[in-house]
């Protein structure tokens, strides 16, 4: 499913002496099958515009476009707007803080039941999800309090992808993880967008996360969009990030300071660790 924000601004408190226009004539197209990265320093507006492409507030101008439902400022209504709903996961920060059920079926099914899903479906779907995240059925029953800091977020991330969503909004997804939970969910998030064809949109302070695994990048301040484009271009934009509070990407750190040192430059890696293995090779 694509998203379009057309000319949208949104307010909160309108017409009241706190009223504070914090999204600012927003023009976006997020795209099918893609991953794009949402950055900005805290407070810029990324968390409005998540709860605007679910239909928790709309916008005060403009509207948006999510697949054929239109958010609109005028009509502020959408009907039927589960069937909105159903097609976007939200994965919030630390997802699993918000478990209530004492088994990882419950769980995970807690979702569909909202969505009223057919009872004789929801068990296939809960093994399938599960599987889509790399627990076995084993998992089922067990507790997820007890669960490793890793696994819960597996489960949480699996209590979204059971219903289907076209598109999945993850908001911090790596905060709190060791590196080795963390390189399984980019792991993960890439096989959504190659494997299931999922519309991504990442959320995060992490431009090491944001640089290796988007396709695009929209960058917004103080409500604004200020850069958008894929990351090879956005990126190259230095003074520009530097001054929206955006540090770079420890790789393309890593390749200036070469360029710098030694006239030469680097092969293009997302990843730092890729360009250490170059280095490591090479170097022998
Ligand atoms: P981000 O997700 O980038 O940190 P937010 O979208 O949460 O930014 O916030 C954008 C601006 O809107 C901030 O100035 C914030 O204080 C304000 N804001 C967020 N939620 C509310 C609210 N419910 N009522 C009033 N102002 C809000």
């Amino acid at each position: 499913m694509e998203i379009k924000f057309n000319n949208v601004s949104f307010s909160y408190n309108v017409k009241s002496p706190l009223e504070k226009e914090v999204l600012k004539d927003i023009n976006i197209e997020i795209e099918n099958g893609k991953i794009t990265g949402l950055i900005g320093k805290s407070g810029s507006g990324k968390s409005t515009m998540v709860q605007l492409i679910n239909a928790l507030n709309f916008p005060t101008k403009g509207n948006l476009e999510v697949g054929t439902f239109i958010i609109d400022s005028k009509k502020r209504k959408i009907k039927k707007v589960n069937d909105l709903r159903v097609n976007i996961g939200l994965i919030f920060q630390f997802p699993e803080e918000q478990f209530f059920n004492m088994t990882v079926f419950d769980e995970i099914s807690f979702g569909m039941k909202y969505f009223k899903f057919k009872t004789a479906d929801i068990e296939k779907r809960v093994v399938n999800a599960l599987k889509m995240v790399g627990l076995n059925k084993d998992y089922l029953y067990r507790n997820p309090f007890t669960l490793s800091s890793g696994e819960k977020r597996k489960v949480a991330i699996a209590s979204i992808l059971a219903y289907n969503p076209s598109i999945i909004i993850l908001d911090e997804p790596t905060i709190g993880l060791d590196s080795i939970s963390k390189k399984k969910l980019v792991e993960l998030i890439r096989t959504l967008k190659n494997r299931y064809k999922k519309t991504i949109i990442l959320v995060s302070h992490d431009v090491d996360l944001i640089h290796q695994i988007s396709d695009k990048i929209i960058v917004i301040n103080d409500g604004k969009v200020v850069l958008d484009g894929n990351k090879y271009d956005v990126f190259k934009h230095e003074a520009e990030l530097k001054k929206y509070g955006i540090k770079l990407p420890k790789a393309i750190e890593f390749s200036n300071l070469v360029y710098k040192k030694t006239g030469k430059k680097i092969g293009y890696r997302d990843d730092i660790n890729d360009i250490l293995k170059d280095v490591y090779r090479n170097a022998r």
